[in-house]
């Protein structure tokens, strides 16, 4: 560290990444969340090679294309709409810019709020979740600040009834609630129908997730026209540029191409409903997840980190967070149908080793 540091970075822990395993054929991934499947088809089409030659020039600050082509899916104005590279940027922009009496989130949620809390000197009204995870709303009843929360939550995965989300919206009305739905696709009904009835909410998009475009780094928030003319603003104080033009086209195509959005994300519950139940059968407990990925441990018989080590062993790659309250527990991305009865197959011969 030089001594130029500013004292807050100098204070901040930085965010560390699932490991970046080298792709190879007998390798599973399954620690940082990602889509098993590829982009739409439309993705690939709509990178022209005249595309790359315009490489040369800016792109669009405005995102215009995009931000119509995501206004007329969700059925709101493209005033109610910023686009970030990866919703990160734009959870960024809202601790920095969005939080002014400070912020709040639960204790055990995405890594990143406190993260970004400790970074812009936004400090943390940290909100303990209850004993089973879930998240209660009368415990922020009294909290003033900028609440984060994300839904699904992650790493729990454990899903917010919308009902729930509109009674901590009417809770405080010049209190802003920023909802993070990274995981909605694969759980319940979003937010994003609340967004012209409530002008203290801001609801956070990713297409790394659902969409398959992770490489792509695009996440969207949807709002009323205020708080998302705000979020431009903070965007045109940082980078205006910072979707570039491969990532706006391909966002643009994974959008309109509904079908093959639908077709992924009910492969990908099935695949977690079926990897939920293995789990359970092998006596892994397993939170009610509503996500791409389970949350699974307090096993009898093996602790979560030796659970880590094997996997790693036979290279299968899952995340293990050592944070309170999740000590015995590993996080596992859901993969295809294949890859997860390979690691229900491995996880079988573990125990079995373990009982021998
Ligand atoms: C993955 C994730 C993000 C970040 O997504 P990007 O769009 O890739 O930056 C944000 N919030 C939560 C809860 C996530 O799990």
């Amino acid at each position: 560290m030089s001594r130029f540091l500013h004292p807050d970075l100098q204070k901040t822990t930085p965010y560390t990444p699932g490991i970046h395993p080298p792709s190879s054929a007998d390798t599973i991934k399954l620690n940082t969340n990602e889509n098993p499947y590829p982009p739409s088809p439309m993705v690939q089409k709509a990178i022209t090679s005249d595309e790359i030659d315009a490489l040369a020039k800016y792109p669009d600050p405005s995102c215009t294309e995009l931000i119509a082509t995501i206004a007329a899916y969700h059925g709101v104005g493209s005033e109610n709409i910023c686009i970030g590279n990866g919703s990160d940027e734009l959870l960024a922009f809202c601790f920095w810019g969005l939080a002014p009496q400070g912020t709040a989130f639960p204790d055990l949620t995405y890594g990143f709020y406190n993260i970004f809390s400790q970074a812009y000197n936004r400090p943390a009204h940290i909100v303990p979740v209850r004993e089973d995870f879930s998240i209660a709303i009368e415990d922020y009843a009294s909290v003033t600040q900028t609440i984060f929360l994300a839904n699904p939550n992650a790493p729990t995965g454990l899903y917010l009834a919308l009902s729930q989300i509109e009674a901590l919206l009417q809770q405080r009305p010049d209190r802003l609630i920023i909802v993070d739905e990274a995981y909605i696709d694969f759980a319940g009904e979003s937010a994003v129908s609340l967004i012209n009835t409530y002008d203290n909410l801001l609801v956070i998009r990713t297409m790394s997730k659902s969409r398959s475009l992770a490489g792509a780094r695009l996440g969207y928030a949807l709002g009323c026209k205020d708080i998302i003319s705000d979020l431009q603003r903070i965007r045109f104080c940082f980078n205006p540029y910072s979707i570039n033009r491969l990532s706006l086209l391909a966002g643009t195509a994974a959008i309109k191409d509904e079908a093959y959005f639908n077709a992924c994300r009910e492969k990908i519950i099935e695949t977690r409903e079926y990897t939920i139940q293995a789990f359970r059968a092998m006596g892994f407990h397993v939170t009610d997840c509503k996500t791409n990925f389970i949350l699974c441990g307090a096993h009898p018989e093996i602790s979560a980190t030796l659970y880590d080590e094997k996997l790693r062993e036979q290279n299968i790659f899952v995340r293990y967070f050592p944070v309170d309250r999740i000590l015995d527990y590993v996080r596992i991305s859901i993969g295809t149908q294949k890859e997860m009865e390979q690691v229900v197959a491995v996880t079988q011969k573990i125990l079995r080793e373990m009982q021998a």
